[in-house]
């Protein structure tokens, strides 16, 4: 039998990770790699109702570490506003079924309106479902990304904003995802990540690698070890505000898409291991 590393059972991958498998298939392969949690993409749902993925990652002795995504809220017209707010509201109650203890909350911009308008209607939005998100145990990681998604990702692109911002909603259940390839190239990242613990809002630590060159703007993150992103270090900053949580695995790369993904997982658990 094959030594078990003693950190494995940290080790939570992104259902879009191995996006060829179907939800059902991810669980159990990750189950027997000896994986301990599993980020649920909302596609999954296809397959699976929220109620039923719970019961099956639980049998299969996996956790649920959070439900990806929410947010987009920025929408110049009012009715996309508001069907947005609608449809996180609908992700907070499948959270809540599915055992997910956060949704990570891609925020969302417009590119027809300014930045600060975006930034505008990603509070509104936050403050149209802080309650029943408080109120169904399901706390909002809000993941500020890289500012290459500015245009229609995300409007919130450093961590200082992400503070800043749930500074100013300042409800306990709303908080961080830190995801090292949106912001590793940060100067500000050590203290920001430092000023999290000071509100106990670190809820999420996602790691992959930024390839250099990188080829595709979305769909080309490497494997811990692939890139240039000083993992260890980062995770050093992490852990030193308390957090023990899962380390999340998320990578979308056509190329490893495209490999069979019994082997693409054994690399994932070996670059976990090496590179981490
Ligand atoms: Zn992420």
């Amino acid at each position: 039998m094959k030594e078990t590393h003693p950190e494995l059972k940290r080790l939570c991958i992104h259902s879009i990770t191995t996006k060829p498998w179907r939800i059902s298939e991810a669980v159990s392969e990750y189950a027997r790699a000896g994986v301990g949690g599993i980020t649920v993409w909302r596609d999954a749902f296809s397959e699976l109702s929220p109620a039923e993925l719970r019961r099956y990652a639980t049998d299969a002795g996996l956790s649920v570490v959070s439900l990806c995504r929410g947010g987009f809220f920025a929408a110049a017209e009012t009715a996309r506003r508001r069907r947005a707010i609608e449809d996180n509201l609908r992700a907070i109650d499948e959270a809540a079924a599915l055992g997910a203890p956060h949704i990570v909350m891609v925020c969302g911009a417009d590119p027809e309106i300014p930045l600060s308008e975006s930034r505008m209607h990603i509070v509104e939005g936050f403050q149209a479902i802080s309650d029943h998100a408080a109120k169904s145990g399901v706390k909002l990681a809000v993941e500020p990304l890289h500012p290459m998604y500015a245009d229609t990702r995300s409007a919130i692109n450093t961590l200082g904003q992400a503070n800043d911002m749930c500074d100013i909603i300042n409800e306990p259940h709303i908080g961080v995802a830190v995801d090292v390839y949106h912001l590793w190239w940060d100067p500000e990242l050590e203290s920001e990540i430092a000023r999290t613990a000071q509100a106990d809002r670190l809820f999420a630590f996602h790691v992959c690698d930024w390839r250099s060159p990188t080829r595709d703007m979305l769909n080309d993150r490497g494997l811990p070890g692939d890139g240039c992103i000083r993992i260890p270090t980062i995770r050093e900053w992490v852990e030193r505000t308390g957090f023990n949580g899962f380390i999340e695995v998320e990578v979308f790369s056509t190329e490893y898409w495209s490999m069979d993904q019994h082997e693409f997982l054994e690399r994932i658990v070996a670059s976990y291991n090496e590179h981490v």
